[in-house]
């Protein structure tokens, strides 16, 4: 029989829990051990990514299961996936670790008794179902972990002890990553509601638990930081929704990788603060990660790979879907880009905004200009606001706030050739128009999509929205003025 205390997550370990109940686990002086191995279980797994306890004699091997059955309820407790990626990456490194030091006959038996995939030994080699092998290699990316390089025979797969042992890491990584509810030992043995559970717990180890989420957020904080000059409220979903897996301690597949490193190099951003922010990940090897994310953004390797079209990122699974902006672009650094708008000279920005309204092939120097002239130094800060109907805040001279549907909306890139230059100045705008559900107004193109999203998302919905405007007349040429819109925000309704 494997030793619990080695392996306190197997099915057998909950034969210790008998004659245990839920409040003297957590308030009994008899369990203090217990519950001090178990914080010292979190604690390291959280700041350095390793489980240091020690077995018998040093410790005793009930204190070690109990502490183990405790650490899964403060997870649960504390709600907080990263913590328990992390977590669970701590507990499969130190099986692991024990599973190296084990005959080939208990490595069988462990494997079965955890009774997740099963194995057998062939004198030689371990033999497991190819489904088994796929489902337990499946989040595996690097190496040969795929069936065709493996090799079946009448559906099984023959393995080598490293290897088992290896896959056997990320069967307990995974089945440890889904935390149950709490632990179902305690579950059977409770008689109230998951609730009332989860505040039993918290109820002892507050402090405890306050700390551990700080530790990984901190650990999280700690790697933004390193990005410097980096918007994040400029990136692509793409960008955004992989750091927040990174974040909450998944373990991001190579193209998912790719794709950061080679995005953020492309903005400038140093190797070193790059590999900062995957050391939040909770399969981080500095010594491998250095290397590629030194070689990948051309630091040893004098080749600075690019960063994927769109196209790539949807086809390899990193793209979790376009919204109205992506359907304009075909870069995720064009989205960085045109996420900029607002960081634009006043002056330029009023051009491209009348440009992309008046709507010519061909930059009409003069109307433009007649037009800046008319609007005269406009910053768009605005200070004061008054809430006011459509209808007035239309005839009004100053910044106002309504409340308004969005009528139409579409999203275009423009282009205009400009004047005596063989090239020409590209423009992704919407055009957009409001309602207040008698009249609808037309509004000037808008170009800052950081404006442009929210307003397209309402419009989607169907919602209502508040929007800071202010009216201009502007002209449109050949003797025709109207007055319109300008969208200078939205207002978050929280
Ligand atoms: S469409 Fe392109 S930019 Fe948008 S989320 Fe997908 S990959 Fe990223």
């Amino acid at each position: 029989m494997p030793e619990h205390w080695r392996y306190p997550f197997l099915p057998t370990a909950s034969a210790i829990l008998e004659d245990v109940n839920l409040e003297s686990l957590l308030e009994d002086y008899f369990y203090a051990e217990a519950r001090a191995l178990a914080i010292s279980r979190l604690e390291t797994s959280a700041t350095r990514g390793t489980i240091e306890i020690e077995g018998p004699p040093t410790n005793d091997e009930n204190d070690i299961v109990l502490g183990y059955v405790i650490s899964r309820l403060v997870l649960a407790a504390t709600d907080n996936q990263a913590l328990v990626n992390y977590v669970a990456l701590s507990e499969a490194l130190r099986a692991e670790a024990h599973l190296s030091s084990e005959t080939d006959e208990s490595l069988v038996l462990f494997v079965n008794k955890l009774g997740i995939v099963k194995v057998e030994f062939n004198g030689t080699d371990f033999d497991m179902n190819f489904v088994d092998y796929v489902r337990a290699a499946s989040k595996l990316r690097e190496g040969d972990w795929k069936l065709s390089n493996r090799g079946v025979s009448k559906g099984i797969v023959n393995l080598d002890r490293n290897t088992l042992i290896r896959l056997m890491r990320e069967v307990i990584r995974q089945h440890l990553e889904e935390l149950p509810k709490a632990p179902s030992e305690i579950k059977n043995r409770f008689e109230g509601t998951i609730e009332d559970l989860k505040s039993q717990v918290s109820k002892t180890f507050t402090e405890r638990i306050g700390g551990l989420n700080t530790v990984v957020s901190d650990r999280q904080a700690e790697a933004m930081k390193e990005l410097g000059r980096f918007d994040l409220s400029k990136a692509p979903p793409c960008f955004n929704l992989n750091l927040m897996d990174l974040q909450a301690g998944v373990n991001l597949p190579h193209p998912s990788r790719f794709f950061i490193t080679t995005f953020l190099s492309s903005l400038n951003q140093d190797p070193e603060a790059v590999m900062r922010l995957f050391a939040t990940a909770p399969d981080f090897k500095e010594a491998f990660t250095r290397y590629q994310v030194e070689h990948i953004s051309g630091k040893t390797s004098g080749t600075q790979y690019s960063s994927p079209k769109c196209d790539t990122l949807v086809s390899s699974g990193v793209c979790p879907g376009p919204n109205a902006l992506c359907r304009q672009i075909r870069h995720p650094l064009s989205y960085y880009r045109v996420m900029a708008e607002s960081e634009k000279d006043p002056k330029d920005r009023m051009e491209r905004i009348l440009l992309a309204t008046i709507n010519k092939e061909t930059y009409p120097k003069k109307l433009i200009e007649r037009n800046i002239q008319n609007i005269g130094d406009f910053d768009f800060v605005y200070n004061e606001v008054k809430k006011r109907k459509l209808s007035e805040a239309f005839s009004s001279k100053s910044v106002s706030q309504i409340n308004a549907k969005i009528n139409h909306f579409q999203g275009r890139v423009y282009s205009v050739d400009l004047p005596n230059e063989d090239k020409k100045m590209w423009i992704t705008k919407a055009t957009v128009s409001v309602t207040d559900g008698n009249t609808d107004f037309d509004c000037l193109s808008l170009t800052d999509w950081k404006v442009a999203l929210p307003i397209e998302e309402a419009h989607y919905k169907s919602k209502k929205m508040d929007l800071i405007v202010k009216p201009f007349e502007i002209d449109l040429d050949k003797g025709e003025t109207r007055k319109l819109f300008l969208i200078l925000d939205t207002v978050d309704e929280s």
